[in-house]
């Protein structure tokens, strides 16, 4: 006999969508405008442009925190930002937001990244600092702004407003004051103004967090870095292992399940958190309009204890798994090659191709040009320019 899931627990069945979601009908527009979409509504469209785009298929190449050549099962850039999705939605469903934008947001969060992570990163920032800085939260809008070509009338994927604020999760007061003189009112507006994006863009910072604190943990023990033992040390883990094991004594011989197991329950819980959570403060925050939404604090949150519980998580995992000499030596070399790169494209560009070659600031196309690298074509590059191959 097949058997449906019982009834859920705290979580209540989806509702109508809530008033402080974001409605694509009354989206604040694309910079472009352009007729809607017969089947689609303009967050729809917008995702599906995203997984149309170029830098989304890079994302297969592009570490999260393995690199890509390390294992096949380790997490990329692009099955993170699916498990980011997939939480958003869930989480996204349950509070009555609009689905659609968080998938869309979700996509889309990380296709600025560099080769190699963070390490990626901090080298390309390094080089840059003499011109603005390196960031990549600034570089995925710039990437669904301007550098993605596949419309004839116009640069980037026109995407709506409410997915753009949404990718931008952060800036500097620097970078929003340049982002509003190029578009007064636009996305760099709330970090002027001190006001807070959409519920589903607060949503999808979440729901990152919970991905990677979750998965690092997964391919942390899988790449033999980090130990059970050691994670036991951490609340958050140490109180679903043991709740798992006395439900299922016998996984203390099957070590994969009972990891996978705590990993599912630690990412449940952390999820109802957030809807609980949010509802609670949703209320008492008294707000009935996004327009008022936007002008309180936060409001998409985990609970106090749940914010403490994963922030030790997070330490944690900077401390053993970021930090670990095995992955601060790929990193080292990861960061050497983006800066011998980028120091090789400067001093011949006509080492890119033509579009950025043919680009009179270099220190604008150098970077996006290295930031669209995946690892591999990073290295390949490196060894073609350099003659030495890292890594
Ligand atoms: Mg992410």
């Amino acid at each position: 006999m097949l058997l449906s899931d019982s009834s859920p627990g705290s979580v209540q069945a989806v509702g109508p969508l809530s008033p402080l979601a974001c409605d694509p009908a009354q989206t604040r527009g694309r910079r472009f405008a352009e007729a809607a979409a017969p089947t689609r509504n303009a967050y729809q469209r917008d995702r599906d442009r995203i997984v149309h785009s170029t830098a989304f298929r890079r994302l297969v190449y592009k570490t999260q925190v393995f690199l890509n050549h390390e294992g096949d099962l380790f997490r990329t850039r692009l099955t993170h930002s699916l498990e980011v999705a997939q939480l958003g939605r869930s989480i996204a469903r349950a509070l009555g937001l609009n689905e659609d934008l968080v998938e869309a947001i979700a996509l889309a969060h990380d296709l600025g990244h560099t080769p190699f992570g963070h390490a990626g990163q901090d080298a390309l920032n390094e080089c840059m600092r003499e011109h603005g800085g390196f960031e990549h939260n600034l570089q995925s809008l710039r990437v669904v702004d301007q550098l993605e070509e596949r419309y004839p009338a116009f640069d980037g994927l026109n995407l709506s407003f409410e997915t753009r604020e949404g990718v931008l999760k952060h800036c500097s007061r620097a970078n929003a004051e340049h982002l509003e003189r190029a578009e007064p009112g636009g996305v760099g507006r709330r970090f002027i103004d001190r006001t807070q994006p959409s519920l589903e863009a607060q949503l999808c910072n979440l729901a990152d967090a919970i991905a990677y604190n979750a998965h690092d943990i997964d391919d942390g023990v899988r790449s033999g870095l980090i130990s059970i033992e050691q994670l036991l040390q951490v609340e958050l883990f140490a109180h679903y292992h043991r709740q798992t094991l006395d439900e299922y004594p016998d996984l203390s011989e099957k070590p994969r399940r009972l990891l996978y197991e705590t990993i599912r329950r630690m990412l449940s819980d952390q999820v109802y958190d957030v809807i609980d959570t949010t509802r609670q403060a949703v209320a008492q925050a008294g707000v009935r309009t996004l327009v008022e939404a936007r002008l309180a604090g936060p409001l998409v949150a985990f609970s106090a204890g749940m914010k403490t519980r994963s922030s030790e998580l997070q330490k944690f995992l900077f401390a053993q798994l970021y930090r670990h000499p095995q992955v601060m030596h790929t990193t080292v070399q990861a960061q050497q090659v983006v800066r011998e790169l980028f120091a090789a494209y400067v001093s011949q560009p006509a080492e890119m191709p033509a579009d950025f070659a043919a680009n009179a600031n270099l220190h604008r196309s150098v970077p996006d040009y290295i930031a669209g690298m995946t690892d591999r074509f990073a290295l390949r590059e490196h060894e073609r320019l350099t003659g030495r191959k890292l890594l």
